[in-house]
Parts: structure tokens; C-alpha cells; sequence
């Protein structure tokens, strides 16, 4: 008897507090600063993916949120190409599009990128001399590359919600989305009768 009273207590709280969920399922989003943007947004703590709203969204495309401007990208009006997704919108528990991007990128700022991305996977470019050397070779092979080949293709694929306008980015995904210009991966981009098809077989394996 007293747990069930103790339970919904607790759940009482949480209504109160009218926290959004984590749409990859690690439980409520933290309202907070984020050190790259110094803004305060939803973000999940565990994954450590971000959600914006519309109102964000707009204010960080007109530059007014975060240090980098970003430059020509229209995030809501790129929803429209988007295909159904895996992921329920944090907001209004719509399914959300997939949206997949492209970019390009030389070989020496993808390096900086995947770093600022992942630092625990670059733990030995920071270590003082091995790190300094990798350093140096990496960014030898990397110019010679962007001389000679030029930009390379990128990806990112984006979750936004088309009836709320909110969008959902994974770890580091805001960090490609902020600083680059995008551009829908038409050749990415799901039929919606192959979505279809797509769903049906996860659903089967289920
Ligand atoms: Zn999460
Ligand atoms: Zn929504």
C-alpha cells in the first residue's frame, strides 16, 4: 500500500515538471547549458543527443544562438524530404522523419570534426609527442588529399518531427548540422513504399 502511494507521488512530480523524453529511450531530457552553444536547450544526458524546438531552430538559423552563424541552411523546410523514421517526436509523440544530409568537407576539417565529435576515441592524439606525431602525419596526408582530390562527401542523418517542428539531433550531429552547408541526400532519401517495405521487415524480426 505505502509504495503504490510513494509511486504516485513521484509520478505526480514528474507531470509537474513537464519534462520531455529522451525519443532513444534513456528516460526525461535535462533543460540546460551546452557548453558548445551556450544555450540553455533540452538534452539528454545519457546519449547526449539535443532536441530543438521551431522557436530554437529559427532563432539559431538567424544566428542569433551560438557562436557560428549558420549559413544557408533551411532545417524546417528540408523536413518536407524527410521519410519515415524510427523515432517518436519528444514533443507531441508524432513518428519523425529521417531526414538524410550531405556536405562536403576537406579531409583536414572532417579530422577536426570527427575529434570535436568523439574526443574519447582520440584519446592518443592528445597525449604530448605520440600525440604531436600522429598529429603531424594525419595533417600531412590530409592537406596532400584535399590538394589532389579535393572535398570529400559527408553525412548526417537528422530526426525532426513534421507536425511540431522539432528536431532531434544524436551526439555530435549539432556540431555537422551548425557548421556546414546541407543539403538533402536525394540519393539517400527512402521511397515511401520502400519505407514501407523497410518497416514491415523490422516489425517481422520483432
Ligand atoms: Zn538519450
Ligand atoms: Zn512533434
Amino acid at each position: 500500500m505505502f509504495t503504490v502511494q510513494c509511486n504516485n507521488v513521484v509520478k505526480v512530480i514528474d507531470t509537474t515538471k513537464n519534462t520531455y523524453s529522451c525519443p532513444r529511450g534513456c528516460g526525461p531530457l535535462k533543460y540546460g547549458r551546452d557548453l558548445n552553444f551556450l544555450k540553455k536547450m533540452n538534452r539528454c544526458n545519457k546519449c547526449k543527443g539535443i532536441m530543438l524546438t521551431e522557436d530554437e531552430v529559427k532563432k539559431w538559423e538567424t544566428g542569433r544562438m551560438g557562436p557560428t552563424k549558420n549559413k544557408n541552411n533551411n532545417l524546417l523546410g528540408l523536413l518536407k524530404s524527410g521519410s519515415n523514421g524510427a523515432l517518436d517526436c519528444p514533443k507531441c509523440s508524432r513518428k519523425m522523419k529521417e531526414i538524410p544530409l550531405k556536405y562536403k568537407k576537406t579531409r583536414f576539417m572532417s579530422r577536426q570534426e570527427d575529434m570535436m565529435m568523439d574526443p574519447g576515441k582520440h584519446v592518443l592524439e592528445f597525449t604530448p609527442i605520440i600525440g604531436e606525431l600522429i598529429r603531424m602525419v594525419q595533417t600531412t596526408v590530409d592537406l596532400a588529399g584535399d590538394l589532389s582530390q579535393g572535398k570529400i562527401d559527408k553525412s548526417v542523418t537528422i530526426d525532426g518531427c513534421d507536425a511540431c517542428f522539432t528536431l532531434w539531433l544524436d551526439k555530435g550531429e549539432i556540431l555537422q548540422v551548425m557548421k556546414n552547408d546541407l543539403k538533402v541526400d536525394s540519393s539517400r532519401v527512402k521511397h515511401s513504399s520502400e519505407a514501407a517495405v523497410a518497416n514491415k521487415k523490422k516489425n517481422k524480426k520483432l
